[in-house]
């Protein structure tokens, strides 16, 4: 099977277990590694980045005062959801005869900097599924952030996808309602900046740790920023 033919196959594999995007990025481009050695990087040329798209239903119930208890749970049964088609994934491009490794769609390896192995907007970037917006969130043209990400390397030959340009222009709403003043509300377009170039992510946890130790929630979510994004409202669609 040729590379055209089996990135499509790809896609709609993932796609028929609930992706509701799939792209494909090239891993060399990939520069922040955390979790892993360079030399681990270097067996999987390429990234599949798979998105979720939330519940727009339940992201429209969130509130300054706090997320809500079902925003909570939503969140755990999209990454649970996210870590299966992962799952799937990686056991379809081994069965193709390659190698394939499931990064977990939300798992904390750097408690002070909030890192997980490896950045799946990054990766998700590069796959061109959307771009890095002002949030720091991945924003998809169909979906703004109202998705939710898992990625998984491997060495199956497949097509890449290109980047999209960054379509924030003038908006600075996620700077605006962040109750944490986290947002900087700087832009960066045609560039990948450093996170802290563009949002404090001491005072987004700060925010996000006093919500995780409230019983109603119980775990770091907040979502404002996912909510008032106007890509992901349909009014720019
Ligand atoms: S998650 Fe909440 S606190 Fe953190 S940047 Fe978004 S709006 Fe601000
Ligand atoms: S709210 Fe506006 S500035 Fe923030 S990520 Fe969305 S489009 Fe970009």
């Amino acid at each position: 099977m040729n590379a055209y033919e089996e990135t499509r196959k790809l896609k709609a594999f993932a796609v028929k277990l609930g992706a509701s995007l799939v792209g494909v990025a090239d891993l060399s481009l990939y520069n922040d590694v955390y979790g892993f050695s360079r030399t681990l990087l270097e067996k999987f040329p390429f990234a599949i980045s798979i998105a979720v798209r939330l519940s727009d239903s339940i992201i429209e119930g969130i509130t300054e005062d706090g997320p809500t208890e079902i925003y909570v749970h939503h969140y755990k049964v999209v990454n649970a959801l996210l870590d299966e088609i992962a799952l799937r994934v990686v056991n379809y491009c081994q069965k193709r005869g390659a190698i394939a490794l499931p990064i977990p769609a939300s798992q904390i390896l750097d408690q002070n900097r909030l890192l997980g192995a490896i950045s799946h907007k990054a990766i998700a970037v590069l796959a061109g599924l959307g771009w890095l917006g002002k949030s720091s969130l991945l924003i998809n043209e169909k979906y703004g952030p109202r998705i939710r990400l898992v990625s998984v390397l491997t060495s199956l030959p497949l097509i890449v996808d290109k980047p999209v340009e960054n379509k924030c222009g003038d908006c600075t709403l996620c700077a605006m309602v962040c109750p944490a003043k986290a947002i900087k509300g700087v832009s960066f377009e045609g560039r990948i900046p450093m996170r802290e170039e563009i949002i404090d992510i001491e005072a987004c946890d700060r925010r996000l740790s006093k919500i995780a130790s409230n019983p109603r929630y119980g775990s770091k979510v907040c979502g404002l920023c996912i909510k008032i994004c106007p890509w992901g409202r349909g009014k720019l669609r």
